[in-house]
């Protein structure tokens, strides 16, 4: 079978991420980022066989530009032949959206509705989305959505303590973000356990700039950290997690602040970089918490009591536990956060294999806890990027 290779895009409001990878392997066969998109001095970055390199776009160029740049570096490295779709990250499904879908002027408008729930993506999706179908018009463009892999929660997990009508009239509800790494990470865990077709009960641990945790229960989600928006939850780069509701009235009534305040200071002031005051760079943290930099450390604390604290409560939907699993750029590299994650769980049997948990941190994948008579946490890299290319070729097959 000849190869079958799928274009990602993942497009923010100023920025956009691309892959193409083959989907028999997983292999990326082309990577890169265009970023300050309708700023000054935009840039298309890309890694081709190993070779970094980058073209200068001309000052406010924006989306259509770079995705038709992307298209004449894809055309010049021959690499068009085997394209059979595009896949789209878009992060908010709504509840509408329990699957990947191939785009259609319904799921276009479906998209745009959504909007109020996610602001900030969807319209950046929907661009990145516009500008694939007019450059790639034969291929089948498919969506597939941050959202999606929550929606099999029950509604005991999803609604919050409001007035109903919040939720009936505006869909005020927790949605969960980061489903395709969830997902992915899950469906891994499982296969390692030699748990397929049978129960299961699996934690994940998404832990990046952005953090979540998932019940995952024979596959599917039952409960996760993030809410109504990624802000919910975890203490993490930039962003506060939970925090007390009351707080928004002291801001305003005490302080002064606008809501467009609140917002920068929730999303982008706080979390690891609001405590150390030092970086929202994990690694800059663990260094300086090394050299005893007290707000440094006061920050890896709170970071891992907290996760620890959220994945105890996962215990409660499970009803036990198979595995605990660790991922993302925090998750798969650093092992003093699962180092510390997993002491505060030993009460529940968690003990930490060091040697394993060490190696872990040079790409070896796998088991970190003690085999015998220990509970089971697992280290295992996501790749979104292969969840949104199988997705889509796929549904890409089923339209052809
Ligand atoms: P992601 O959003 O998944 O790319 O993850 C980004 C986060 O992973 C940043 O906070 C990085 O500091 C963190 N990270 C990457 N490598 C390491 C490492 N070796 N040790 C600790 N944190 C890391």
């Amino acid at each position: 079978m000849s190869s079958q290779h799928v274009l990602v895009l993942n497009c923010g409001s100023s920025s956009l991420k691309f892959a193409i990878i083959d989907n028999s392997t997983g292999d990326e066969v082309l990577s890169g980022l265009a970023e300050r998109l309708a700023e000054q001095s935009p840039q298309v970055k890309y890694k081709y066989q190993g070779n970094k390199q980058s073209i200068t776009l001309n000052s406010g160029d924006a989306h259509q530009v770079a995705i038709e740049t992307l298209v004449g570096l894809i055309k010049q490295l021959s690499l068009d032949t085997h394209l059979v779709a595009v896949g789209h990250r878009v992060v908010h499904g709504g509840e509408r959206f329990t699957h990947s879908v191939i785009i259609d002027d319904q799921v276009l408008q479906a998209i745009q509705e959504t909007a109020s729930l996610a602001p900030l993506h969807n319209p950046a999706n929907l661009l990145g989305i516009k500008a694939a179908q007019t450059a790639f018009s034969t291929l089948p463009q498919v969506a597939v959505f941050d959202t999606a892999f929550h929606q099999s929660m029950d509604q005991v997990a999803y609604l919050y303590a409001l007035p109903y009508a919040l939720y009936r009239d505006h869909g005020v509800r927790r949605y969960g973000f980061h489903g395709t790494s969830h997902a992915y990470v899950s469906a891994k865990a499982i296969e390692k356990l030699g748990l397929n077709n049978k129960p299961s009960k699996i934690i994940t641990a998404h832990l990046g700039n952005g953090c979540s945790v998932a019940a995952i229960k024979d596959g599917k989600s039952v409960d996760t950290s993030m809410g109504l928006t990624p802000l919910e939850g975890l203490v993490m780069g930039t962003r506060s997690g939970d925090i007390d509701p009351g707080l928004f009235s002291f801001l305003v009534n005490q302080l002064n602040y606008s809501t467009q305040q609140i917002d920068t200071l929730l999303n982008k002031q706080s979390g690891l970089l609001g405590i150390s005051e030092l970086s929202n760079d994990c690694r800059t943290i663990e260094e300086a918490a090394a050299e005893h930099h007290p707000q440094a450390q006061l920050a890896l604390d709170i970071f891992c009591y907290r996760l620890a604290k959220q994945i105890a409560s996962f215990l409660v939907p499970l009803e036990g536990l198979d595995a605990l699993v660790f991922t993302g750029g925090i998750g798969e590299n650093s092992d003093v956060i699962r180092t510390k994650v997993v002491k505060h769980l030993s009460f529940l049997g968690f003990e930490i294999d060091s040697d394993a948990n060490l190696a872990a941190r040079f790409g070896q994948s796998g088991k970190i806890t003690k085999s015998s008579n220990s509970a089971c946490a697992l280290v295992i890299p996501t790749n979104e990027e292969w969840m949104i290319a199988n997705d889509a070729a796929k549904l890409a097959k089923e339209v052809n």
